[in-house]
């Protein structure tokens, strides 16, 4: 169900000064548009940069969009420098969720309106929308595709696994594991999964910076002192295509047969992978989806409307619940990629 945040309880719109009305007075088309994108730690904020450059100047906008690739301190000038330069929306892909929230302020005392890209940006009452693919969805579907991946790959349990989750400053970090554990753990507690490392709490098993080669080298620890002689490794719970491509690599260098590894962002090469009957699983979020809900966002502000939303519940940053828009994301393994990627004009042609 798509309710709109509409419902003002009859209040004229000079009366709508509160948080959440900030399209009130609408802006000029043309008008700077900022999009403050993290690093390039996935296919997917490359493809954004792309899609927000050519989407909004058709919309008739000037974009400036930007990476943060020297970090945090870069992400956090490169907001206040959108900011001096008088942009009216700034769009965030927070690199670090809980470090942004000065910058996003200023831009909020600008008269700009904050749209949380993807990552939700916490501890701050500057972000007046979000705009993401479920996240915690996405975790329990990594969850239902680890176990449904061992049942037809591995034959009956009790099935060996280890756990991988995304960098701590990211958001969406936690909503990925804590979807997935919310699968795994009562397959944990009745033994049906073992996690021979012991390490299943997630400040054990992330990974910082989204970094391939920091799970390659805990992988290739946990394996040489865990799974040494017959021992087996089944099943990884991996958040991410990048770092389910590492944890295999890790495997194969170790001589340990395929695992059943998970996955997300449907990256040519995990694609490639899972049709070849590598990987197992990954998830489908579609970006240009994702920019095309944001960019309408921006038309609404800018004729003054307020921006579509459809969930005003769930995402609580720590001090408001952020109005968001919240797409679906989609689980795709060997079955069904030739159908989910039939219309995406990359990955349809690695699937023909
Ligand atoms: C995104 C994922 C991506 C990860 C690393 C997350 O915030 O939601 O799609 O794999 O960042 O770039």
């Amino acid at each position: 169900a798509t309710l709109a945040l509409s419902a003002c309880g009859g209040r004229t719109e000079a009366e709508q000064g509160t948080p959440g009305q900030e399209g009130a007075a609408g802006f000029e088309k043309g008008a700077l548009i900022g999009v403050a994108l993290p690093q390039k730690t996935s296919e997917n904020w490359v493809l954004a940069e792309g899609l927000f450059n050519d989407g909004l100047s058709a919309a008739g906008y000037q974009p400036d969009v930007q990476f943060a690739n020297g970090g945090v301190a870069e992400q956090q000038n490169q907001i206040q420098s959108m900011v001096t330069k008088g942009a009216k929306v700034i769009i965030v892909g927070a690199l670090d969720g809980s470090q942004v929230s000065s910058q996003v302020q200023q831009a909020k005392d600008s008269g700009a309106t904050v749209i949380a890209y993807d990552r939700l940006i916490l501890n701050t009452p500057a972000v007046d929308y979000y705009v993401a693919f479920d996240p915690f969805k996405v975790g329990e579907l990594q969850g239902q595709a680890l176990l449904d991946g061992l049942a037809e790959r591995k034959g009956g349990g009790p099935y060996n696994i280890e756990l991988i989750a995304g960098s701590p400053d990211d958001a969406n970090t936690k909503n990925f594991f804590d979807g997935a554990m919310s699968v795994l753990q009562p397959k944990i507690d009745d033994g049906t999964l073992v996690v021979q490392s012991g390490q299943t709490e997630m400040s054990q098993v992330v990974t910082q910076g989204w970094k391939a080669e920091n799970v390659q080298k805990r992988m290739d620890t946990i394996l040489s002192g865990k799974y040494s002689g017959d021992t087996e490794l089944d099943g990884v719970l991996s958040p991410n295509d990048t770092l389910a491509r590492a944890a295999l690599t890790s495997v194969k260098q170790a001589g340990k047969p395929t695992p059943v590894v998970t996955g997300q962002d449907s990256e040519v090469e995990s694609v490639k992978s899972i049709i070849a009957g590598e990987q197992y699983s990954t998830i489908y979020k579609d970006t240009r989806e994702l920019v095309d809900q944001t960019i309408k966002m921006v038309d609404s502000l800018q004729q003054g409307q307020q921006p579509e939303v459809n969930d005003t519940t769930d995402y609580d940053n720590g001090v408001k619940i952020v109005p968001t828009y919240q797409l679906d994301p989609v689980i795709v393994t060997q079955k069904n990629a030739k159908e989910v990627y039939a219309d995406d004009p990359i990955l349809g042609k690695e699937i023909e």
